[in-house]
């Protein structure tokens, strides 16, 4: 039976909210459209066992073909990013770091990280999340002068503060990891160095941004975002962790469980485990490259416009705009852009002048628009209507309908 004829309240908001998507620009930078194998994998009977342990070590009866799919997943994770072990049992990206300090830290040692509004995450030790409250979190931040991250004065704070773990990687940061000199600089105090690549991943498989892997002890990652799979998180070790930490392997896959989780959620693992096979295709190459090419020319059209761009343009899939002569805060344009069909989210800038919740910057992203099969022409149309809006008001809704039609050549995928 339908969802609809069962539960006609569920099923008319999610019908409203796929016809929200097809009509509208989806252009949050940690967002995707997924493919119809990935959601018929999502929504299957996978969901209703348990599954606690890992492969061939379950505490449930019943499980040989969720072995046989976790292992598949696994060994396609493997292979994908090219690291010695992953695990893919974290419930989203922030249990999967969660599940890092657990391994490799006691409470009250001291991690560093990103500071939130230079483009970190909240699990790399902001001062409200898990991360400072149970750590002792010193936080790096980007250069004053040119927004990008500062090696040497990343390389000085770290030799001060001789941090047993350090992360790396941004949820708003355009531009490549320098990952080798991370990893030297981590190695100078004998940190661990754990490369967040949740935003990048999709870049990272394809070769479009760099690949931490060589130069870090572990990598965690979203599944949802350039991966282009279901939400989910997979935490993985590469051969310098291994060397490092003979335990390391023992010690994630304990830490995930039964550590602080107890029944992984298999069906989104087969989920994951079908956007690997996807994201090691040559169409995920293209598809990857043309996210960043789509970025590029989005940006340079956006300074067309006169909008000023922190870091003055992109590496990678997004773009933090700054608004501060636009007359106009981060919440009022993201508003307006919501009006028009565009949506997008307002974002902290660094040296921000205004608080957290009144950011002065907008941060957007095209891996949902390339998805759909957006390029060059459809960035340059993108600009303008963002210049339009921002402009004045009054042209959300002659800007809507624009959208609509736009949208009517560029389908959801099937
Ligand atoms: C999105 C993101 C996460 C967290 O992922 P959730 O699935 O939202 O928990 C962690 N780190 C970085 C860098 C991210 O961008």
């Amino acid at each position: 039976m339908k969802l609809i004829e069962k539960d006609k309240e569920i099923g008319d908001l999610i019908e409203k909210e796929k016809e929200r998507q097809e009509t509208s620009l989806e252009m949050i930078p940690s967002e995707n459209h997924t493919s119809s194998a990935v959601r018929s994998a999502l929504g299957s009977i996978l969901t209703d066992k348990y599954a606690e342990g890992y492969p061939g070590k379950r505490y449930y009866a019943g499980l040989e073909y969720y072995d046989q799919i976790e292992d598949i997943c696994r060994e396609r994770a493997k292979k994908l990013f090219n690291v010695v072990h992953a695990n893919v049992q974290p419930y989203s990206g922030s249990p999967a770091n969660q599940a890092v300090y657990f391994a490799v830290l006691n409470p009250g040692d001291t991690v560093m990280g990103m500071s939130l509004p230079h483009g970190g995450h909240l699990t790399h030790g902001w001062k409200v999340n898990f991360s400072a409250k149970y750590y002792n979190s010193v936080q790096y931040e980007v250069s004053k002068e040119t927004n990008l991250l500062d090696y040497n004065a990343i390389q000085k704070q770290v030799q001060e503060i001789k941090p047993h773990l350090i992360w790396a990687g941004a949820t708003a940061y355009s531009r490549l990891f320098d990952w080798k000199r991370l990893g030297e600089i981590a190695d100078s105090v004998g940190a661990y160095l754990a490369a967040d690549i949740a935003h990048i991943a999709g870049l990272v498989v394809a070769g479009v941004h760099p690949s931490p892997v060589p130069f870090v002890h572990i990598v965690t990652t979203t599944t949802h975002k350039t991966l282009r799979g279901p939400r989910g998180g997979i935490i993985m070790i590469t051969e310098k962790g291994l060397a490092k930490d003979p335990e390391l392997v023992k010690k994630i896959d304990k830490a995930v469980f039964p550590g602080l989780q107890g029944g992984p959620h298999e069906n989104n693992i087969a989920g994951i485990a079908v956007c690997l096979k996807e994201a090691g295709t040559s169409e995920f190459k293209e598809y990857a490259q043309q996210i960043v090419n789509n970025a590029k020319t989005l940006a340079l059209a956006l300074i067309g416009c006169g909008f000023k761009l922190v870091t003055d343009g992109t590496d990678n899939h997004l773009i933090l705009i700054n608004l501060q002569n636009k007359n106009i805060l981060g919440a009022e344009a993201q508003d307006r852009l919501e009006r028009a069909g565009i949506t997008v989210n307002k974002n902290s800038i660094p040296f921000d002048p205004n608080p957290p919740f009144k950011p002065s910057g907008l941060r957007l992203g095209t891996p949902a628009i390339t998805t759909r099969g957006m390029k060059e022409p459809e960035m340059e149309m993108i600009a303008n209507w963002i210049n339009e809006v921002i402009s004045d008001e009054n042209n959300c809704q002659k800007v809507r309908q624009e959208i609509k039609e736009l949208c009517k050549n560029f389908p959801l995928p099937e």
